[in-house]
């Protein structure tokens, strides 16, 4: 498949597609930043191309103790691997700007050579100044307007600034389709910062030129600079990447950009809390995506076959936890018994105190057939499941607060329940036998099932809500089932 593509890229005349994910090591990987990585890694992978990882760690000040082992971890956990990174190498090594540091030299002394860049005189007392007049003067604040006639050598400790050449310019995004830009945004921004490293604006476009990259994938946050990164090209002599600006991620009520008030956490969390990596990788696809279709799960092959970037909404994606919970329920749905086994085989998936007689693959995989059907993410589980594990003290508020059960008295609740127990008792407690009976009562006692099964189902659970009752019953036991019933009818008895 892979070779197929490269020689189909080949045979079009094209370069192969290169992407990378270029983060900074600040912190964790949220879904915003999965986003960016995951289009980049399927336009990669559905062309048989390279998928980069790069850190971009010029501002060290912000850099996050651990935040490289972090984010490696997540394209890893959610199966987003990379082709050339900081821990495996590759072929333009090293991948980490901070090692990069001659390369931007090289590039920024042959900006100096050519009249492009200057050493920038000024304190930043200075430049603040400068931008208080503007302000005061209700202006937008341009450095060049101040840029100085006759600047001093740069000798690396002074900033070194672009020599902008002011002009309008038009250019298309592979998301947001045609933009123009008049010369009033151009601006001599920082290369090079006094600490002697380059500024994002300055190293990422030296790097996705020295790593052959082909599309750069990132969000809104950078639009507004693009005319000036168009200006550096120019300076620099090269041809610019293509551009895909993805939509900011909006929080689930209201226009505003996700916060992490709102959800937007960590992805090992949710991995942690049991996700499954394919729902994720899914949902964060359809964050400003779908292929048009109504379908909504996919898996990766379809998603990298169907990824497109002109099917990149321009508009925020709204993100709705709800949303997450359906697919990867939805997800969860699809398991085979023994992966979705295999999956929840930690003891926090499970009741804390669960006896060891119950404590047992065959036991527990009979209950995750039973839970499967509604379960929405594996942290779930232990509140779901503890009446499988533990005989739970009787709860009174479970009748007094049923909209049906709490119409009838105690006695006529006990003796609804003794017939019950009677014929359950015959039982040999196959889901079969179990489901016949119970048809059978409600046909003798008149009730509706709304009412017997519910009294059933709390007698034996103490739980407000079970998957199927003779489907639960059957996984309980006999003994078990019989017992928790006769504990409801002394409580009964006792009221
Ligand atoms: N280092 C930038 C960030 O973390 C990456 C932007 C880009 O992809 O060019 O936001």
């Amino acid at each position: 498949m892979v070779l197929f593509h490269l020689f189909f890229s080949y045979t079009k005349g094209m370069k192969p597609i290169r992407t990378r994910f270029a983060p900074s090591p600040t912190g964790f990987l949220h879904v915003g930043g999965i986003r960016t990585a995951l289009f980049a890694w399927l336009l990669a992978r559905q062309n048989g191309g390279q998928f980069v990882l790069r850190f971009e760690d010029t501002d060290r000040k912000r850099e996050v103790e651990g935040a490289r082992d972090h984010l490696m971890l997540s394209l890893h956990t959610l199966g987003l691997d990379y082709d050339e990174g900081p821990d495996i190498g590759g072929p333009y090594a090293p991948y980490v700007q901070s090692e990069r540091l001659a390369s931007y030299q090289k590039w920024a002394e042959q900006l100096v050579a050519a009249g492009r860049a200057y050493a920038d005189p000024y304190s930043s007392e200075e430049v603040q100044a400068f931008r208080e007049q503007a302000q005061h003067a209700k202006q937008p604040f341009l450095y060049r307007n101040h840029r100085p006639d006759n600047p001093p050598v740069w000798d690396g400790t002074q900033p070194l600034r672009l020599r902008s050449d002011p002009k309008p310019y038009q250019w298309h995004d592979a998301v947001m389709g045609d933009l123009s830009t008049g010369p009033e945004v151009i601006d001599d921004f920082i290369l090079i910062k006094s600490d002697g490293y380059p500024t994002y604006n300055f190293a990422h476009i030296i790097d996705d030129q020295e790593m052959a990259i082909t599309h750069i994938i990132r969000g809104q946050e950078f639009i507004a600079s693009v005319p000036n990164y168009l200006n550096l090209y120019e300076a620099l002599g090269l041809a610019a990447p293509v551009m895909a600006t993805v939509p900011h991620i909006l929080a689930p009520a209201g226009n505003k950009k996700l916060s992490k008030r709102d959800g937007s956490k960590d992805v090992l969390d949710y991995v942690r809390e049991g996700f499954m990596p394919d729902a994720l990788v899914n949902f964060i696809a359809s964050l400003g995506w779908n292929d048009g279709s109504e379908q909504e799960i996919f898996s990766r092959d379809e998603l990298i076959q169907k990824f497109s970037l002109d099917r990149v909404q321009r508009s925020g994606a709204r993100f709705d936890e709800q949303r997450l919970l359906w697919m990867n329920g939805a997800w969860i749905r699809q398991l085979g018994l023994d992966e979705l086994y295999r999956l929840t085989d930690k003891p926090e998936f499970w009741p804390l105190d669960t006896p060891t007689e119950y404590d047992n693959r065959g036991y527990k995989t009979q209950v995750l057939a039973l839970i499967q059907e509604r379960l929405k993410y594996f942290a779930e589980l232990p509140g779901l499941t503890p009446y499988f594990f533990t005989d739970l003290p009787v709860d009174e508020t479970l009748i007094s607060t049923h909209k049906q059960l709490k119409k009838f008295s105690p006695a006529e609740l006990k003796i609804m329940l003794e017939q019950s127990r009677a014929s359950l008792e015959q039982s040999d407690f196959s889901p079969t036998n179990l489901q016949n009976r119970l048809n059978d009562l409600l046909e003798q006692t008149g009730q509706k099932p709304a009412i017997l099964f519910s009294l059933i189902r709390i007698a034996s659970t103490q739980a407000p809500a079970s998957p199927g009752l003779a489907d639960t019953l059957a996984v309980l036991g006999k003994e078990r089932s019989l017992r928790r019933i006769d504990a409801q009818l002394a409580a009964l008895a006792a009221v």
